[in-house]
């Protein structure tokens, strides 16, 4: 039951009470009770506000959270370590991800296929050129 019900149950109580509004006790009395049923009202609207509110924060946390996985699952991928070595047959320099090692590397500049067992075979280079 929200507030505003409870108060109108109240003021029907008060009614059936057949309080006499015209005394100073009643005047008093039915002021109390508007200003009562305003702040109820107010309450139950507060309330209404407070739950639209919390599905938004949870809808948020949610999306939040699918964008936090997509982006550590890309920080991730990122740091798989590239390699950078000298092609023997031209001594172009040929730059690979570790998932590349799995396959044949083919130096870009002369197409020579540049094989590697583990990746402990593989010479780096790091001279930038
Ligand atoms: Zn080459």
């Amino acid at each position: 039951m929200g507030a505003a019900e409870k108060v109108k149950d109240f003021k029907n109580l008060a009614a059936e009470l057949n309080l006499d509004l015209d005394l100073k006790e009643g005047r008093l009395f039915s002021a109390a009770l508007e200003l009562l049923e305003d702040m109820a009202a107010e309450l139950d609207a507060l309330r209404l506000d407070r739950d639209r509110l919390s599905e938004r924060v949870y809808l948020l946390e949610a999306n939040l959270e699918d964008l936090e996985d997509a982006l550590f699952e890309e920080a991730e991928a990122e740091d798989e370590t590239s390699y950078a070595v000298r092609c023997p047959n031209c001594g172009g320099r040929v730059v690979f991800d570790e998932s590349a090692l799995d396959d044949d590397i083919i130096c870009p500049a002369c197409g020579e296929i540049l094989r590697f067992d583990t990746p402990e075979d593989v010479e780096i280079d790091d001279s930038e050129d």
